[in-house]
């Protein structure tokens, strides 16, 4: 088994730190490091970029998984239509819950690499941020936020992992960026750890757990970001 299992299961945080300034959330050392001067460099073009969500373990994951699987929390389609669930096989229904969540152990948020960000200022007082596209597009709150992680982010070694249109099996997160070195090591290993993953995920508590162990070629070949 690869040493950096538990890192991109989400069940070893042992290599994670504090990002620099940015009290409460984790990533590994270099990517945090790489995030704060990103962030530095935004406040000077005077956007107040801001971490909603980086490093997430298994067990946040899980409790997503298993709240949508079992109806608790709405599934969205890719316009954020909440699904019937109820008229879904387990294979589809697992689809439609990837569409906008990871499958627990293979989320990008595991490797202490990745960030949902937002600008806080950008929006009006007391706006409730939804990480949706949106808010991101043309014409939304963080826009200009949008624009200018297109044209400044790359230099920071950052790149979105969730943008190929071309890919329909998940949505378009314009929110959500990765710190590519690293994070392409990681996505290489996640992918020569499948199955290692298999028998580490039929041995969980999950929600869904006999058809997501059917799935796991297919989820690992559509469903996971290179
Ligand atoms: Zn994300």
């Amino acid at each position: 088994m690869n040493s950096k299992f538990g890192l991109i299961t989400g069940t070893d945080q042992s290599e994670l730190k504090e990002v620099p300034d940015n009290p409460g959330f984790l990533a590994l050392p270099e990517a945090g490091t790489a995030f704060r001067e990103m962030q530095k460099a935004a406040e000077k073009d005077g956007i107040d970029l801001k971490i909603a969500s980086s490093y997430r373990d298994f067990q946040r994951q899980l409790t997503i998984w298993n709240a949508k699987y079992d109806g608790e929390r709405p599934v969205l389609d890719w316009r954020n239509r909440p699904v019937d669930i109820s008229r879904l096989t387990g294979v589809e229904l697992v689809c439609a819950i990837l569409f906008w969540s990871a499958l627990p152990g293979t989320s990008r948020h595991h490797f202490g690499t990745d960030f949902d960000v937002y600008a806080p200022k950008l929006a009006p007082e007391g706006y409730q941020l939804k990480l949706e596209t949106e808010e991101y597009g043309k014409g939304g709150v963080y826009h200009q936020l949008t624009g200018w992680l297109d044209a400044n982010m790359e230099k920071f070694g950052f790149f979105r992992p969730f943008t190929d249109d071309a890919k329909v099996t998940v949505g378009t997160e314009l929110w959500h960026i990765s710190y590519r070195k690293t994070a392409t090591e990681l996505a290489k290993i996640q992918q020569e750890s499948k199955e290692d993953f298999r028998k580490f995920i039929g041995g969980q508590d999950i929600a869904g757990r006999a058809v997501i162990t059917c799935m796991i070629d297919d989820i690992f070949s559509e469903f996971l970001a290179a």
